[in-house]
């Protein structure tokens, strides 16, 4: 036996202009009563009905439910206390879309802690009382308006609560079904229910015992067309506990949820995914793209060392031209290869005797006898072995200014006046572009025309073996003045090397970064939009027992499951596109399996965080939102 009991509630709406919605409302309901509640638009209906069902707090007066207070109860009570004694039916239905008739009516004891069978048959149960015993499996979105209705009826039965509370619940009706709705509620209340419906239709009234008008927010009580029933029978006896919810259930609803709402479910995951799957493979990528840097660099760079001296004493340019310095640089442990050479000042060179339109190139003298081909790339139309005393070759540039004749034909051209036979040009001299613009003969013969202004070398190393080369290089070449050496040898490798790596690095986490926050933005657009579209369902499940806690459970468990799912997807596709690039360029694919669990981590760690936002704002939903919708 449930009694309500209300005297001078009062409810003002807090605003710039405050508004009571209802004045000093005086009013018993007890056990077994059927009661109308009807006025105009705007009359403090609703607000009747939500402070009745502890939907809402009154601002002023004392509600009693059974003779206990419960005007101050905090919000875990009031959950408990609601869930104990109310059902409730809304002009909206309030049905779960996505999710099976049944279900739907077992939601109604979710809220109860108890097992999902228990909660099932209880379920089937009510589907027979309302005659929709056939439908349970289907969808609710195949049923009728009427058949809709008819669902929600089923689950305020399921729950088996004394007071059954309905705000319009044929609003949305046809006489015909409007009729079948009140007959069933009629029959609730033949069995002990107390019913209080809120209506415009006078025709829906009429099904009541007990009339009240609110106009203003003053209830008036109209007739009473039969004396207060007293039922000794109480309805269905009530299930399981109030305000209770089992994880697994718990966790079965979410998975539910996030089934019925495919398209926003997939939209989610594949956001999730997407930020993992390119975390996953930039993070792959550049272990691989580093180890690929490392190879580019010991196989092309760092293999060139070249030192230079000024030569200007005689003593100096001996040495430095002599072929003990070139024996002992050939020595060195990583030198492939040497070339030494001497510069002198220019010479005029002509393509013919004595004309004029020849060039001044600069003389080059190479102590050895040819140019090695492993530091310089010379077209010859033989093997150039040696050359001897009367041949040169010319770098490409000025043969082009010569207009020299192909080197095939062995064109001869007047250096200082004296002939001399081309026997191949310098297309490529590395860094050391100069030579292209030079004349290069044996130093014997060089030092005919001049005294070398200084000396270079030119040192082909081992990979790896740049910076040692050039630590010994000067001695090597020069022991007499090393000091006087300049070498110039490429950066440190492991520096250069980290720099780079480093640098790609920085780029692929940058990568990862940007595509996290864009998960992250999206899933709490997506998260909050869907918490709003949802209110209506939020509202029910605070109005049939849940606990704000038990709201925030249930969207961060959903933003949890898309992070599980969105990150395994993720971590699957990262690595199916690192396989994808590496092995497409050729590399050497390197994965780190360790990625997976990170992935997935990662998933349900961006999902959390974007679901903050809406898990706050879900849990902000009041139950009396549940009728406003
Ligand atoms: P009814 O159900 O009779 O149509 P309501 O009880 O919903 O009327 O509303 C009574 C008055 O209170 C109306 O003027 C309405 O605008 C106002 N009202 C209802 N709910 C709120 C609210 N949450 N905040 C502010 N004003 C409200
Ligand atoms: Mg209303």
């Amino acid at each position: 036996m449930v009694e309500l009991r209300l005297s001078g509630v009062g409810k003002t709406y807090a605003g710039e202009v405050p508004l009571r919605a209802l004045r000093d409302v005086t009013l018993t309901i007890r056990q077994g009563e059927f009661i109308s509640i009807q006025g105009p638009s705007g009359a403090g209906k609703s607000t009747l009905l939500n402070q009745l069902a502890l939907l809402d707090t009154p601002t002023s007066g004392d509600y009693l439910i059974d003779g206990v207070g419960v005007r101050t109860l905090g919000e875990r009570r009031r959950a408990v206390v609601r869930s104990e004694n109310f059902a409730f039916i809304f002009q909206s239905f309030h049905l779960l879309p996505g999710r099976s008739v049944v279900e739907n009516v077992a939601l109604g004891l979710l809220y109860r802690g108890l097992g999902h069978r228990r909660r099932l048959r209880a379920a089937e149960r009510a589907l027979d009382f309302v005659g929709l015993g056939r439908k349970s499996s289907q969808r609710v979105e195949k049923l009728s308006g009427g058949e809709r209705q008819r669902a929600a009826i089923a689950r305020a039965i399921a729950s088996g609560a004394p007071v059954i509370v309905a705000d319009e619940p044929t609003g949305n009706l046809d006489s015909r079904n409007s009729d079948q709705v009140m007959e069933l509620l009629s029959q609730l209340n033949r069995r002990g229910s107390t019913v209080i419906v809120v209506t415009h239709d006078d025709r829906v009234a009429s099904y009541a015992s007990r009339h009240l008008r609110v106009e203003d927010g003053v209830v008036e009580e109209l007739d009473r067309t039969a004396p207060a029933p007293h039922r000794e029978l109480r309805p269905e006896p009530m299930r399981g506990r109030p305000s209770r919810l089992r994880v697994r259930d718990a966790l079965g609803d979410v998975w539910q949820g996030l089934r019925a709402r495919r398209a926003r479910s997939a939209a989610l995951i594949a956001c999730v995914a997407l930020a993992v799957a390119l975390a996953t493979a930039t993070t792959g990528l550049s272990t691989t793209a580093r180890f690929q840097v490392s190879d580019v660099f010991d196989s092309q760079r760092n293999q060139l060392v070249a030192l230079a001296a000024s030569t200007t004493s005689a003593n100096l340019a001996e040495q430095a031209l002599s072929a003990q310095s070139s024996e002992r640089l050939r020595g060195l442990a990583g030198v492939r290869d040497v070339a030494v050479l001497a510069t002198h000042p220019s010479v005029d060179v002509t393509a013919r005797p004595s004309a004029p339109g020849g060039a001044s190139l600069q003389l080059v003298g190479s102590a050895s006898q040819t140019l090695p081909e492993s530091l310089f790339t010379v077209s010859s139309p033989r093997p150039l072995t040696s050359l001897s005393d009367d041949e040169v070759i010319l770098g490409s540039r000025a043969a082009q200014t010569l207009q020299l004749g192909p080197v095939i034909a062995s064109p001869v051209v007047w250096v200082d006046g004296r002939p001399r036979t081309v026997v191949g040009i310098l297309t490529d001299a590395g860094l050391d572009v100069g030579l292209l613009d030079s004349v290069i003969m044996v130093e014997a013969r060089a030092a005919d025309y001049s005294q070398p202004q200084y000396a270079s070398v030119k040192i082909r190393v081992s990979p790896g073996a740049a910076q040692q080369v050039a630590a010994q290089a000067p001695v090597a070449w020069l022991p007499s003045a090393p000091q006087s050496v300049t070498v110039d040898a490429p950066p440190d490798p492991m520096t250069l090397r980290a720099e780079v790596e480093a640098s790609i690095q920085a780029v692929l986490y940058t990568l990862t970064a940007v595509a996290a926050i864009a998960a992250l933005t999206l899933v709490t657009t997506i998260m909050v939009s869907s918490v709003m579209e949802r209110t209506g369902e939020i509202g029910l499940r605070r109005a049939i027992g849940a606990r704000r806690v038990h709201i925030r459970v249930l969207i961060a468990s959903e933003a949890g499951l898309t992070g599980l799912l969105g990150g395994a997807t993720g971590a699957y596709l990262g690595i199916l596109a690192i396989l994808a690039i590496t092995i497409g360029r050729g590399w050497q694919p390197v994965v780190d399996w360790a990625a997976v669990p990170a992935g997935i981590a990662g998933g349900v760690a961006v999902s959390l965080l974007g679901a903050v936002f809406a898990t706050h704002r879900a849990s902000r939903i009041e139950p009396s939102e549940a009728l406003h919708q």
